[in-house]
């Protein structure tokens, strides 16, 4: 199986994903492994397994040490405080531009193993994991964008192409 990185407009990318609950399943530690290998390819800090055409609660983070997997991740508690960051989407080339999300979160999660695990994040981690949060939600950053810094014409010509096709 070889994993390729899925692009707006397709539907996976609003579909909320399913909670993992089999551990023992010798695929996942594959796919986790491949969808470490393709964000290491593709240069990204985060990936959630929708963006490789994959119906699970799955992201990958580097948090500076390497790619790292997070299984049925949830935010328990955000700041009030907030923080804009210029955010691009490995499932949005050449789009970009200004998200404000929470300053800092913190993360439940299950390990590869599915044992239970928490986590503290703040500045540009705690908006890459607000990122990929909202992807196994369905959501996408675009729907966030305050202001773009690049390509917002791009991205009205998918938004088109996507309404066309629910036609
Ligand atoms: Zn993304």
């Amino acid at each position: 199986m070889k994993l390729n990185i899925v692009t707006y407009p397709n539907k996976i990318l609003r579909t909320k994903l399913n909670k993992i609950q089999n551990f023992d399943d010798p695929q996942l530690k594959q796919i986790i492994k491949k969808m470490k290998i393709a964000m290491i390819k593709y240069d990204g800090i985060g990936l959630a397994a929708n963006q490789v055409g994959l119906n699970m609660r799955l992201i990958i983070v580097d948090m500076n040490n390497g790619p790292q997997a997070f299984i049925n991740p949830q935010i328990k508690n955000k700041s009030f405080l907030k923080q804009k960051f210029d955010e691009g989407c490995l499932s949005f080339p050449g789009i970009m531009g200004y998200v404000s999300r929470s300053k800092k979160i913190n993360l439940e999660y299950q390990d590869e193993n599915g044992n239970k695990k928490s986590l503290a994040a703040e500045k540009l981690m705690a908006t890459v994991f607000q990122h990929e949060l909202d992807h196994i939600n369905g959501i996408i950053f675009t729907d966030k964008i305050k202001k773009f810094t690049h390509g917002e014409d791009l991205f009205k010509k998918l938004q088109m192409k996507a309404q066309a096709d629910e036609k």
